[in-house]
């Protein structure tokens, strides 16, 4: 069924397919017309139903618009939108005729999405006026323009979705309203495009920081068995399913499990545009009772944010449809795993941790809740998921029996991305030859198997604290915090040391009702020692009202370690919020200067 060459690999070689045929004509050709296939809710209580009829119609729509605008087989496309129907139709209309779609998360500003637009040389780029986030108008056309002057030539149209009653300025000739794009079709096909099995679907740039992104690739073939079995083996996706992924279309979760793997089992999906906690925290649990959801997924960021206000806001309202609730993006640290499953879900259903990347398509290491629900360890990642043959060595790629290495996956499986958009080579360097003599997919995380064969993530592998000659994982500090019952968040770092080589700089957001103190720091040093041992010197703790972390809600260690370094961050333009690392690196020099004045 698959053929390795190498580095590289192909699936289902020689079949034919189209994933957007299978998400959507398919349950129309088998009756299911009627069923909801999207529910669309945003943070301003606005609320839309589209069937599966109606979905594939707009979609059909937009593929002859796409045709009549000239798109073709192969071409690239842009979307820089928020999370709305709109948007999901279009990745499934470019998809549907062989187009590669291009999502930027529309939180990026104007430098992010120019590296895009050129590594991916799209030639449409469709965008809206303005997005809505925490009440706020967020204007997207402006930050459009100002990437495609940095990217002179290449795309031809930028198709403007209005969504506010000013609308956008457009540039003639090259801009185009949504019922000018729609005018384009008349009279062209929307029929689906055969597409060969290994034929791109769609790019989308890895989390990764370096200047100049990396575009996976996922096909229609290996991709859409992928993400379709393994939906049904670790999330039990069903038909009858009112499935709610919290993510973004902007990020690979939001591709996965918001758009292409619920449709392809037939579910209903729910997509969310705005903030969990606006206009409040009662938000999520709202649109639990009134959609019945029976699944979530979520991540630990989300899980953080919402602890931090109680869980008051859950119980009042209706959970009893869930099922499961599904988390991944980080580790999800006991303390907020036990809030989750015990305080909010009262053990009522599972919260199951599971691990993947931008590049594996969907999940590799979970719990197989969908065949057969195994023991759940907090703070673990799961195991293996099947198919999957994971490893974990030494960077000179010795084997680590029990200990902690990094992670390798040690064989193609069929959502994997096969290669990076236009850099085979840059594909093999960075996954598959990292570890000398060993042909396996490297994954740049720390890791270990305990000896039921459960997978433990530590962070980053390049961001282990060395302190004299031991080594600790970022995580099992920042979970040692979350066990004070006064922290929500915390990051952490190794800051070079004299004595031990490295010695723990934390950086801590504390819940409501609780207040920076002398005491309260002396009282996470010792929550730390206690869990983790005399081994985890602290050497101080920075009180922050946020932590740097990326527009996806990971925590930024590396910025982090630049503020304790006092060196420039380097690239931020991933970032959620630049006074992060402004409020980090005062909150360093307040405590620098109190401890040199005691
Ligand atoms: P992305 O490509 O943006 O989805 O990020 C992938 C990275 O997120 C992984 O390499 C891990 O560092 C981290 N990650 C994702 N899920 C988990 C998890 N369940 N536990 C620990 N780390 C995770």
């Amino acid at each position: 069924m698959y053929r390795r060459d190498g580095v590289s690999f192909r699936w289902f070689e020689g079949g034919v397919t189209n994933l957007c045929h299978n998400a959507l004509d398919r349950h129309v050709a088998a009756g299911r017309a009627g069923q909801a296939a999207l529910v669309y809710v945003n943070e301003r209580g606005d609320r839309r139903v589209l069937t599966y009829g109606q979905l594939l119609h707009e979609v059909r729509r937009l593929a002859a618009a796409l045709r009549g605008l000239g798109v073709r087989k192969g071409d690239r496309v842009t979307l820089y939108m928020p999370t709305c129907p709109e948007a999901i139709a279009l990745m499934l209309a470019c998809v549907r005729i062989g187009a590669i779609h291009s999502v930027v998360f529309a939180g990026f500003g104007a430098g992010a999405l120019a590296d895009r637009v050129r590594a991916s040389g799209s030639k449409l780029v469709v965008t809206s006026d303005v997005t809505f986030r925490k009440g706020a108008r967020v204007p997207l056309k402006g930050i459009v323009d100002e990437a495609l002057r940095q990217v002179p030539g290449g795309v031809e149209h930028v198709v403007v979705l209005e969504r506010s009653a000013d609308g956008a300025a457009l540039e003639p000739g090259r801009d185009l309203r949504w019922d000018q794009f729609l005018a384009t079709g008349e009279g062209q096909s929307s029929d689906v495009e055969p597409m060969e099995a290994n034929e791109p679907a769609y790019i989308l740039a890895t989390s990764g920081t370096t200047a100049r992104p990396k575009l996976a690739v996922h096909t229609h073939g290996g991709y859409q068995v992928g993400i379709h079995s393994v939906g049904r083996w670790c999330f039990g996706l069903k038909p009858e399913d009112v499935w709610w992924s919290t993510s973004d279309i902007g990020w690979v979760v939001g591709h996965s499990y918001i758009v292409y793997a619920p449709l392809l089992a037939g579910c209903t999906t729910v997509a969310y545009e705005g903030a969990l906690d606006f206009p409040d925290p009662t938000t999520p649990w709202r649109m639990v009772e009134e959609l019945r959801v029976t699944g979530i997924f979520t991540s630990p960021t989300a899980v953080r944010l919402l602890m931090k206000y109680g869980e008051e806001p859950a119980l009042r309202y209706d959970r009893s449809s869930l099922e499961r609730v599904v988390c991944a993006g980080e580790v999800l640290n006991p303390p907020a795993w036990e809030w989750l499953q015990k305080r909010v879900l009262e053990d009522r259903v599972p919260v199951l941790d599971h691990w993947w990347q931008t590049e594996t398509g969907g999940p590799v290491i979970g719990n197989p809740y969908g065949i057969a629900q195994l023991p759940i360890k907090p703070g673990s990642a799961g195991i293996p998921l099947p198919g999957m043959e994971v490893g974990v060595l030494t960077p000179e790629g010795e084997p680590c029996a029990g200990e902690r290495g990094i992670l390798v996956l040690r064989r193609p499986f069929p959502s994997l991305t096969p290669t990076l958009w236009g850099e085979p080579e840059r594909y093999a360097r960075d996954y598959w030859q990292r570890i000398p003599g060993h042909e396996v997919y490297f994954s740049g995380d720390a890791a270990q198997v305990d000896e039921d064969g459960y997978v433990w993530f530590a962070g980053r592998a390049d961001e282990v604290i060395k302190i004299a000659a031991h080594r600790i994982g970022t995580i099992e500090v920042e979970t040692a915090f979350l066990k004070h019952p006064a922290v929500a968040e915390a990051g952490v770092v190794g800051r070079p040391d004299e004595v031990r080589g490295e010695v723990i700089s934390a950086f801590v957001v504390l819940k409501q009702g609780h207040e920076p103190s002398p005491e309260l720091r002396q009282a996470l040093v010792d929550v730390v020692r206690r869990e983790l041992g005399p081994v985890a010197v602290v050497g101080e703790v920075n009180f922050v009202s946020m932590l740097p972390k990326t527009r996806s809600g990971k925590i930024m260690r590396r910025v982090l370690r630049s503020v304790i370094l006092d060196r420039d961050p380097g690239d931020i333009t991933t970032i959620e919020d630049e006074g992060s690392v402004e409020e980090a690196r005062a909150a360093w020099r307040r405590l620098q200067s109190e401890l040199a004045s005691r």
